[in-house]
C-alpha cells in the first residue's frame, strides 16, 4: 500500500486529490490530512480515508476538530509546529495543495523524508526555487508537477532531451476580465474578480487569474522547474482552457497537451507517475469544440507578467518578495480595502524598495532568509498601502 498524505485536503485541489484516492481505497495507506477552518470536511474526509492525523493550521479549531474526530481513533492536532510534524511522518506521496507561501516549508520537509511530493502549491518555486530543487537532490525526494500548465509541459518532454527545447508556451484563460473594458478595470468587484470562466478553484487562484498574478507565478515557477531561461517562456491567452501548454523543440515541432480544464487529469498523472491509468475525467470531441482561439497578453490588462519578467531576470529572493506583496495585497482586495488594479502597483512598489536596499534580495537562499523576505514584504506591503491611502 502507498502510504500517501495531503497537504491542504480540504482546498479545490486537496478534495480532487481526495476524489481520486476514495475511487481505490484498498491502493492507499492514508498517513495526514490537513486543512484550515474547514475541521467538519476535514474530519469527515479523515475518518473516510482512515487518515492517521488530521490537522488544522490553525491553534483555535483545534477543539473542534478533536470533537469531529471523536471515537474515531484518528489523531488531532493544530499549529504551524504540527503541520511540520505531519509532515515528517514517512509517506510515499504527498499531495502540496495549501495555497500560499505557508506550503513551502511542509513542503521541504516531505522532500527531506525523500518522500515524492506533487507541488500544486507553486508559490514554493516561486519564494523558494533553487532551495526546493536542491531539498529534493539531496534527500532522494521528487518533485512532480500538479500545476496544470506544469504537467503539460513535463509530459510533453517525456523522452525529450532539454537540449533540444526552444520554447516552452504556457496558456492561460485570460480570466474574469479578459473581455472587459480597460477603463472597467479599476471598479472590479471583488464578485466580479472571484468567478473563472473555465476552471473551478480556490478563491484565491481564481482572483490571481483575473489579474494574471497567476500565470506570473507561473512564469517563474516553469523557469525554476524546468531550468529554461526567461525568453525561452511565453505566455498566450487561450480562452477554451483546453491546451494546457506547448513546448517547442529546434527542428520546429510543437507538443501540445491538450485536454479538458479538470485538474484530477495532472493530479491523477502525479499520482500515478510514471504509469498512466484510467482517470474519471471527460473526453474530448473536436467536432464539437471545432475552433480553438488564441491572443496576446495584452500589457495594459496584465501588469503582472512584466512584474514577473522582471523577478526572473533578477533573481535571488525577488520571488519571495513578489509572492509575498501579492499575497499581502490580495488580502487586501478581498477585504475591501483596495482596488483591482492596486494590486499590481503595491507589489511593483514593494519590488522597487527591495531593489533600493542593497544586498537584501541576494542574501543567500535558505528557509529563514525566504522567511524573513516573506515577512518584511508583507510589513512593506503595509507600509505602501498605508501611504497610498493618505
Ligand atoms: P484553496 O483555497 O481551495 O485551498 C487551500 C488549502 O490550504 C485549504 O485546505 C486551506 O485550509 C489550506 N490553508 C489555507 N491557508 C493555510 C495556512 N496559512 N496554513 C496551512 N494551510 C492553509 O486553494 P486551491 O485552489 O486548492 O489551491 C491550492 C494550491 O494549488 C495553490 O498554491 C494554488 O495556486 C495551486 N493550484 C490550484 C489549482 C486549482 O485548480 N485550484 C490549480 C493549479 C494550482
Ligand atoms: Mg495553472
Amino acid at each position: 500500500m502507498r502510504r500517501v498524505s495531503i497537504f491542504g485536503a480540504t482546498g479545490s485541489v486537496g478534495q480532487n486529490t481526495i476524489d481520486l484516492i476514495a475511487r481505490d481505497p484498498g491502493a492507499y495507506d492514508v498517513v495526514a490530512l490537513t486543512g484550515g477552518r474547514n475541521v467538519a470536511q476535514l474530519a469527515a474526509d479523515a475518518r473516510r480515508l482512515k487518515a492517521d492525523i488530521a490537522v488544522t493550521a490553525f491553534d483555535d479549531e483545534l477543539d473542534a476538530l478533536r470533537a469531529a474526530l471523536e471515537g474515531s481513533g484518528i489523531a488531532a492536532a493544530a499549529g504551524q509546529a504540527a503541520l511540520c510534524e505531519a509532515a515528517a511522518r514517512p509517506a510515499d506521496w504527498v499531495m502540496s495543495a495549501i495555497v500560499g507561501a505557508a506550503g513551502l516549508e511542509p513542503g521541504l520537509i516531505a522532500l527531506r523524508q525523500g518522500a515524492t511530493l506533487a507541488l500544486a502549491n507553486k508559490e514554493s518555486l516561486v519564494c523558494a526555487g533553487a532551495l526546493v530543487l536542491e531539498t529534493a537532490k539531496a534527500h532522494g525526494g521528487r518533485l512532480l508537477p500538479v500545476d496544470s500548465e506544469h504537467s503539460a509541459v513535463f509530459q510533453a518532454l517525456v523522452g525529450e532531451d532539454m537540449s533540444a527545447v526552444e520554447r516552452v508556451i504556457i496558456t492561460a484563460s485570460g480570466g474574469a476580465f479578459r473581455d472587459w473594458p480597460l477603463d472597467a478595470l479599476k471598479a472590479a468587484t471583488l464578485a466580479e474578480a472571484s468567478s473563472h470562466p473555465n476552471w473551478d478553484m480556490g478563491q484565491r487562484i481564481t482572483i490571481d487569474s483575473a489579474s494574471m498574478f497567476n500565470k506570473a507565478l507561473e512564469l517563474i515557477e516553469t523557469k525554476e522547474y524546468f531550468g529554461v531561461r526567461p525568453d525561452q517562456i511565453e505566455v498566450i491567452v487561450h480562452p477554451e482552457s483546453l491546451i494546457h501548454a506547448m513546448v517547442g523543440f529546434n527542428d520546429g515541432a510543437l507538443m501540445a497537451h491538450v485536454g479538458p480544464p479538470d485538474m484530477r487529469h495532472a493530479i491523477g498523472y502525479a499520482l500515478h507517475w510514471p504509469d498512466r491509468r484510467a482517470l474519471p475525467v471527460s473526453r474530448l470531441d473536436f467536432a464539437q469544440i471545432a475552433q480553438l482561439n488564441f491572443r496576446a497578453p495584452e500589457d495594459a490588462r496584465y501588469p503582472a507578467l512584466r512584474l514577473a519578467r522582471l523577478v526572473m531576470e533578477r533573481g535571488g529572493l525577488s520571488g519571495a518578495v513578489f509572492n509575498a506583496a501579492k499575497e499581502r495585497s490580495l488580502d487586501a482586495f478581498i477585504a475591501g480595502r483596495i482596488g483591482f488594479l492596486d494590486m499590481a502597483a503595491i507589489v511593483e512598489e514593494v519590488l522597487a524598495r527591495f531593489e533600493a536596499k542593497a544586498g537584501l534580495i541576494d542574501a543567500a537562499m535558505t528557509l529563514d532568509n525566504v522567511r524573513n523576505t516573506d515577512h518584511l514584504a508583507r510589513q512593506w506591503a503595509d507600509d505602501v498601502m498605508a501611504v497610498r491611502a493618505g
